[in-house]
């Protein structure tokens, strides 16, 4: 082989060092064996699929493996993202499309599917794979809004007026650094329709050292009132470091809010469901919906029917402060808003 130019003569490699939560990114558990190794779990006693994780392989950051309990097979964090047997067993109903995505795209990773609304697939990545994810199936190589170097969706954002408010989605979009977010919402600041602008992300809950100094400060520099949707399942999904990344988002001026996904083994009980809204709060984090799950392939054993759904959210409303209830509400292709069950 006849080597390149030595490195050290590009500048590129005289940049900063990469920041570190994308080296605790990098080095996130995706071996199903050496998690449950990990937690003094035995894998073919559990049910594990390796042809589940070869379709949607395992990821997960060391520090959300921490909160999981030692030698519980069945450990509500654990239970997101192992990949079982069950995964593979085809189930009428179930979808690769479950929530119509495909059909609402109206440029390139923008989806308009609700009224003033436009959500921006920023990415495909995500530093955790949940097994239940509706976005499991969806083709990201082709429809992310980053990949266009933003040009496609900027444009579709300011070319229509009834767009007041850009939800980054994804994937996580806070996987992407901090100087590629900017670079979006440097381009949006010329759009002057837009008034709000909301992130859907999970790494503050999963890997709370992503929100370190650069990223604080560009939240705290945007122009537009910002909503932090979080996403976290379980009261065990919190601690110390999750409630320290929290405080320094909402000291750079972002409302906290929170959606979860209704998941059978993980959180279907009162309890689980009062202890959620209750550890958020304490965390400076509203409770705002709670979804039925998408019916995707792969997902059928988190299903919990409608009427326990109902019956718990009923439970939930008589047990705990009404601003600790979330809409109970599920997704469906071709409506205006999400469903209330
Ligand atoms: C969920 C969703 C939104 C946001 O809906 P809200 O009810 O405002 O939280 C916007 N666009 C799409 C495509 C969605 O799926
Ligand atoms: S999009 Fe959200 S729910 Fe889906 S895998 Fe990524 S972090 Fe998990």
């Amino acid at each position: 082989m006849i080597p390149a130019a030595p490195l050290s003569q590009h500048p590129a490699t005289s940049a900063a060092p990469a920041p570190r939560w994308q080296q605790l990114w990098r080095d996130a558990v995706r071996d199903p064996r050496e998690l449950l190794s990990m937690l003094g779990l035995d894998a073919a006693a559990l049910g594990v699929s390796d042809e589940a994780a070869t379709q949607f392989p395992l990821r997960v950051p060391h520090g959300f493996v921490a909160r999981m309990r030692r030698g519980d097979a069945s450990d509500p964090l654990l239970r997101q993202v192992l990949p079982l047997d069950a995964e593979m067993r085809p189930m009428p109903g179930f979808s690769l499309d479950a929530v119509g995505d495909g059909a609402a795209k109206a440029g390139h990773g923008v989806i308009r599917k609700y009224r003033g609304r436009a959500l921006l697939i920023a990415t495909g990545s995500c530093a955790i794979h949940c097994r239940y994810c509706f976005r499991r199936h969806f083709p990201y190589a082709e429809e992310t809004a980053a990949a266009a170097g933003w040009r496609e969706a900027v444009a579709a954002i300011r070319a229509d007026e009834t767009i007041d408010e850009v939800i980054l989605s994804g994937g996580d979009p806070w996987s992407l650094a901090t100087p590629k977010l900017a670079e979006l919402t440097d381009a949006l600041t010329t759009v002057p329709h837009l008034k709000r602008l909301r992130v859907h992300t999970r790494l503050p809950v999963v890997l709370p050292e992503r929100v370190d100094d650069s990223l604080v400060d560009w939240l705290a520099a945007l122009p537009w009132p910002v909503t932090v949707v979080l996403h976290a399942n379980h009261a065990n999904e919190f601690d110390a470091t999750v409630d320290a990344a929290l405080a320094r988002l909402r000291g750079a001026g972002a409302l906290l809010l929170n959606q979860a996904v209704l998941l059978r083994g993980v959180n279907d009980s009162v309890d689980a469901l009062a202890a959620l809204s209750e550890r958020g709060h304490t965390a400076g984090v509203l409770p705002y919906y709670l979804h039925q799950l998408d019916r995707v392939q792969g997902a059928a054993h988190f299903e919990v029917p409608d009427t326990t759904a109902l019956a718990l959210h009923r439970e939930l409303a008589a047990r705990v402060s009404g601003y600790l209830v979330p809409k109970l509400v599920r997704e469906v292709a071709g409506d205006p808003g999400k469903r209330p069950l």
